[in-house]
Parts: C-alpha cells; structure tokens; sequence
C-alpha cells in the first residue's frame, strides 16, 4: 500500500525527539544489541523491565523535540519518517471514528537512542509504546534489522501494521485493557501475549478501513493494497513471533513467550484484517484457540 501523491497528510503531529541519552549498563552495544533482540519487546510497551529503569529524563526529550514536516503523500512513499507521519494521521482518524472521547498518542520518530519515561528507546528493541506518556517511539532503521535479522521484506504496509499495533497498545490503554488485564507473567495464554494479539488484531483492522480514508479534498490517502504487500504484512507478523525470534538462538521456550507465535501473530492480524474489530477480543478466546 502506497500513500497517493497527491494526498494531503499535513495534518499529523509527528515529532523528533531532541536529545537522545546513554544506554543504560555496560558491556559491549553489540552484545546489549544481540541480548535485546533476542529478549526486548518487539513492538512491546515498555521497556523498564529490559533494562531495569535506565536513564530517564523524559523532560529534555520532549521540550527539545522538533515537529516533522510532512505535507503531501509523496513524502510519505519516499521517507520513511514522513510515511510515519502519514500513518499517525491516518491512525488517529481511525480511532476518533471507533473510541469515544479517543486521544491520541504522541508519536515520536528517533534514530539511534533516546530517553523515554518507559527507559531508553533504541532502534534494537524496536517500536514500542510508553503508557506513562502515551507514547508510541518508533526508529525507522529498525526496519532495516528486520530485514537483516528477521527474514522480513518491512515493506510499507509492514510498516503500516508496525505502527497500526503500537496505536494498539495506546488504544488499550486510553480504554482501560491495560488495567483489566495486568501483567501476569510470560506464556501463549499470558495476559501479555493476549495484549499483543489484540494489538495485531486492532492493527489488522485498521488496514483493511484505511484504503476508504479520504483527506480534505477528496483523494483517498492510500491506494489499495496489493496481494504482494498483504503477504508482505503477513511476513512481518511471522518474523516477530516469538518462537521465529527464538529459533534464531536455537531453543524454543513458550513459557517464556510475551508476544505470541508466529502463527498467532498472523491469525489475529488476519482476524483484524477480514473481520473487524468486534473479532479483537483475545481474552474472550481459551488459550488453545488463542
Ligand atoms: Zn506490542
């Protein structure tokens, strides 16, 4: 799915953190890149367990943060920033239509590091979404290690979906999910893995409604999704299973899985996809049928 040239996607609030911090912990950043690749949350929501608290100075990150310049959808196919951009506005659209009294996170686009209340957000832990600030932190590179480490084409609608799941996580938070259903501990069945499944799920959906957007003039945001690039989606979905991720270090453990298989990633994203929303109840669904 590519965004229509000519669409207008000034709309959006994207920022650029301002300052980025040290990582916390020592040893070698490539050993630490290799340990949060292995165990971080992929597209998770926060990061204080990985890294127990890091450096936090939320403060600086937001008051010298810039806001992106996007306008056209042109800008949006050919950077990666820009099409990040698209997305938000795309997103926030979506969400005023299905959540009453909807909020919307603040999105912030980094390379590299930066300090975020939730810990450090680092291009090799992936997106992720901050429930403190209501953040979603996205370092486009890290679709660059996809492709690298996870078999993943990151095409653009791969892209979609990454961010459509973090304006999940914002979603469960601003209604309530994340407090119904607390953490209580690792597993397929876990509460965090539902969390993540509902996540696929909201994203699912909301790709299958976004071709119809259209923007002030008329044009329609997006043109329609290719097969291509649904497969393409698919693809990213498997390739940050847990037990894809696993299989990587050579030894599968579900019990300590905290996004969901492969498969499972894929069916809910698909269950949003052909379904709609009212099919992302993954705590109303028994563990074996998750
Ligand atoms: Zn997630």
């Amino acid at each position: 799915m590519t965004f229509n040239p000519d669409a207008d996607i000034s709309g959006h609030r994207t920022r650029r953190p301002g300052r980025t911090a040290a990582i916390a912990g020592g040893g070698g950043i490539g050993i630490l890149a290799i340990v949060a690749l292995l165990a971080g949350p992929l597209f998770g929501i926060d990061l204080s367990g990985l890294i127990g608290g890091g450096t936090q100075d939320p403060s600086s990150a937001q008051s010298e943060s810039t806001v992106l310049a996007c306008d056209t959808g042109q800008q949006a196919n050919t950077d990666d920033d820009c099409r990040m951009a698209g997305a938000q506005l795309l997103l926030d659209d979506y969400w005023a239509q299905h959540v009453e009294g909807y909020t919307p996170p603040q999105l912030y686009v980094f390379q590299g590091q930066t300090s975020t209340q939730c810990g450090t957000a680092s291009n090799s832990v992936g997106p992720f979404y901050c429930p403190p600030e209501q953040g979603v932190y996205i370092d486009p590179d890290f679709f660059q290690i996809m492709r690298e480490q996870f078999d993943a084409s990151a095409g653009e609608l791969a892209q979609l979906y990454i961010v459509g799941h973090e304006w999940g996580h914002h979603i469960q938070n601003i209604t309530g999910v994340m407090d119904a259903y607390p953490n209580n501990g690792t597993g397929p069945e876990s509460n965090g893995v539902r969390i993540e499944l509902q996540a696929d799920c909201y994203a699912g959906a909301w790709l299958a409604d976004v071709a119809e957007l259209k923007d002030p003039d008329g044009r329609n945001y997006l043109e329609p999704p290719t097969e291509a690039q649904l497969t393409d989606a698919l693809n990213a979905a498997m390739a940050v299973g847990d037990d894809h991720i696993q299989e990587q270090s050579g030894f599968v453990n579900p019990e300590s899985w905290t996004h969901g298989s492969s498969d499972q990633r894929q069916g809910w994203f698909a269950s949003g996809y052909q379904n709609g929303l009212g099919s992302c109840d993954t705590f109303a669904v028994e563990g074996s049928r998750l």
